[in-house]
């Protein structure tokens, strides 16, 4: 197997693109490629300052490291938020890893816990409770990220998202019909009290984002979420998965004909104005947030 570009020995197969590449050319190409995603959704302004949610992860791990090569030095600064949900025999790893990744880099990081902010572990929330682990930690999540990175004083948050997240979530609210959420989904959209977010990595393939980790000698805790093989997203990554390697560039199609449909449908959904909690204050459709909604009923 030998590179597209060069002849050199390839490391990568993309057949969805039809070609091959050498680790160099993969390199530069995932590169260009986060680039150009970035200026296609005009993700990142001058002067900003973003927030990386690094969970030590493989994403936002190679998240952390591509923006840090393609933006440094560019009138643009990097800091780095961690979650700590308080998922016993998993976190404690993963945290381990971005705060290696961050220390590395040179980046000012904060971890703001589940714990600390809300009382709780995402052990202790989800015991005994119907609600799933993950609606707990989504909604958690988001909020915390967005607490910490207003108090650090970023003006944007990047995601570690990957296509194949992207594909699944888009997929996962075709079936469910959720189609306000799914228009929710589009990149960047200012709202009073809400840091915008942005996912540079939405169209690179997982396998390849765990490659530019390898490639460039970051190994990370790879350990799945002990709770994600609870969610309907299980089924769907499988069947997603199946599907790609049946008809290579299903998952690229899946978010393209999305953003498509989006184009279209977007005038009507961008109009929702988000009002401010009446018990914490951050911002959220009804009256009172998700995240405090789903309090009350664990002290209930
Ligand atoms: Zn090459
Ligand atoms: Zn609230």
């Amino acid at each position: 197997m030998i590179c597209s570009k060069c002849g050199d020995p390839a490391i990568v197969s993309q057949r969805y693109r039809g070609q091959r590449l050498c680790q160099s050319h993969f390199i530069e190409d995932f590169e260009s490629r986060v680039r150009e995603t970035m200026r296609k959704y005009d993700m990142v302004k001058d002067g900003e300052r973003i927030a990386v949610a690094v969970s030590g992860g493989k994403d936002s791990t190679a998240l952390l490291l591509c923006l840090h090569k393609i933006l440094g030095g560019r009138d643009k600064e990097l800091v780095a938020i961690t979650v700590d949900e308080g998922i016993a025999g998993y976190r404690d790893d993963t945290i381990t890893s971005a705060r290696a990744i961050a220390a590395n880099l040179g980046i000012k990081q904060e971890i703001v816990s589940f714990r600390d902010e809300y009382g709780y572990d995402l052990d202790d929330m989800v015991q005994g409770k119907e609600v799933a682990p993950c609606t707990f930690c989504g909604v958690f999540r988001k909020k915390s990220l967005n607490l910490m990175a207003k108090r650090m004083g970023a003006t944007l948050v990047a995601t570690g998202h990957n296509l194949d997240d992207e594909a699944q979530s888009i997929m996962m609210n075709y079936l469910k019909g959720d189609i306000e959420r799914l228009m929710r989904f589009r990149p960047r959209k200012v709202q009073p009290g809400l840091v915008p977010r942005v996912k540079p990595l939405r169209e690179i393939l997982e396998k390849e984002i765990a490659l530019y980790c390898m490639v460039n000698g970051v190994f990370t805790e790879s350990r799945e979420c002990p709770y994600a093989s609870l969610s309907l997203r299980a089924d769907v990554r499988d069947m997603m998965n199946d599907l790609e390697s049946l008809f290579p560039g299903t998952k690229q199609s899946t978010l393209q004909g999305f953003e498509k449909i989006a184009e279209i449908k977007l005038g009507n959904w961008t109009k929702i104005d988000l009002a401010s909690c009446r018990i914490c204050g951050e911002p959220c459709v009804k009256e009172i947030c998700k995240a405090c909604e789903l309090c009350k009923r664990l002290k209930g």
